[in-house]
């Protein structure tokens, strides 16, 4: 709960946040923006990862003092750990004799903190991170905001995706006035990739395919594509979207083989099309609208099981109706007045 998290900070004094492997712009805007507020509150800090700060991050305001590390290798009163389904999320040896505090949106997440504050109202756990920087008295400073935008903008698909509420554009347009400039992060985050991504890409949507109604369509990428391209692990990041553009589609799978036999899927659907579920029968998990899960074995079998199960719940849809976001802002109430 929030109050939980704020009493801790309040008593507590040395502090690491950590987040999901492959960390993307969620993970690192909320780590960053919660390392900016710790540090307003005097708190000695540091964010802790086992992967490297993917390039379209890498300008993010406190990037460089990411620390790469397989472990927690330091003492510390408390570990927050970010948007992260489960323990294990984060990769790092240690983690679980480590008091730590679960923040999530994620509500399939489970509950493995000894303090665990999940809102899965909020779009991105940014967010959550901009309510606690209110609850706790910290000025929005220019850093916190660029972070927690990041995260809103890169979660809900720059404000696409249906978890887009009122209070996402009431947050975001108070981080603008806090100092974000839209264009700079949008310029950061979506143009300024390497070739190797769009050589990449041309590869990966060669293998385009849909089934018979067009409402699901499917990619694969291979480690042999990813060879030929010299591309980055995260060059695959955002195209599983491209089909998404169509119309009829109402479901993707993107498949990545990330080691011989072994695909990782990156499932989107629309409206109420629920592929967390598809996730889950296969041991991931994630939102309705978007979710993820790793599928090994040879490729037709693959390909065959993900495609049934997406041809499913195209057909299942409309099981599910969203739940309706807390409101922290009233229509009558004046915006607060202190992140200027
Ligand atoms: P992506 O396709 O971008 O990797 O993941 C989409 C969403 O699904 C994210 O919200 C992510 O947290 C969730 N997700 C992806 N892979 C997994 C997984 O293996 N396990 C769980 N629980 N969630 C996942
Ligand atoms: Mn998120």
């Amino acid at each position: 709960m929030l109050s939980q998290v704020i009493e801790l900070i309040e008593t507590k004094r040395r502090f690491a946040i950590t987040s999901h492997i492959r960390p993307d712009g969620d993970s690192l805007g909320s780590s960053l923006g919660l390392y900016w507020l710790l540090r307003a509150l005097g708190k000695e800090v540091e964010v802790i990862m086992r992967d490297p700060v993917p390039h379209a991050y890498s300008k993010l305001p406190g990037a460089a003092d990411v620390r790469i590390t397989p472990a927690v290798d330091r003492d510390y009163d408390a570990v927050f750990v970010i948007e992260c389904s489960d323990i294990e999320r984060p990769g790092l040896k240690g983690l679980d004799k480590q008091f730590v505090v679960n923040i999530d949106h994620h509500s399939t997440t489970a509950l493995f903190g000894t303090v665990n504050w999940i809102d899965s109202t909020a779009s991105a756990v940014g967010e959550m991170i901009y309510n606690l920087c209110k609850a706790i008295g910290v000025r929005v400073t220019r850093e916190i905001a660029e972070c927690i935008y990041t995260a809103l903008v890169t979660d809900t698909g720059s404000f696409h995706y249906s978890n887009t509420t009122e209070r996402t554009f009431k947050i975001a347009s108070e981080l603008v006035r806090a100092g974000v400039k839209p264009a700079k992060v949008a310029e950061n985050v979506f143009n300024s990739h390497p070739w190797s991504k769009l050589d990449l890409l041309t590869q990966v949507l060669s293998t385009l395919k849909r089934d018979p109604s067009g409402r699901v369509a499917w990619m694969r990428q291979t480690l042999e594509m990813k060879e030929s391209a010299g591309a980055f692990e995260e060059d695959g990041d955002g195209f599983v979207n491209y089909p998404l553009s169509v119309g009829c589609v109402e479901a993707v799978a993107f498949l990545k083989e990330c080691a011989p036999g072994v695909y990782r899927a990156s499932l989107r659907s629309k409206g109420n099309v629920n592929v967390a579920r598809v996730a889950e029968r296969f041991g991931g998990g994630g939102h309705r609208n978007a979710a993820g899960c790793t599928l090994r074995g040879g490729w037709e079998e693959i390909e065959r099981t993900i495609v049934q199960a997406l041809i499913e719940a195209v057909e299942r849809e409309a099981e599910d109706t969203p739940r309706r976001p807390l409101l922290i802002f009233d229509d009558q109430e004046a915006l607060p007045e202190e992140v200027a």
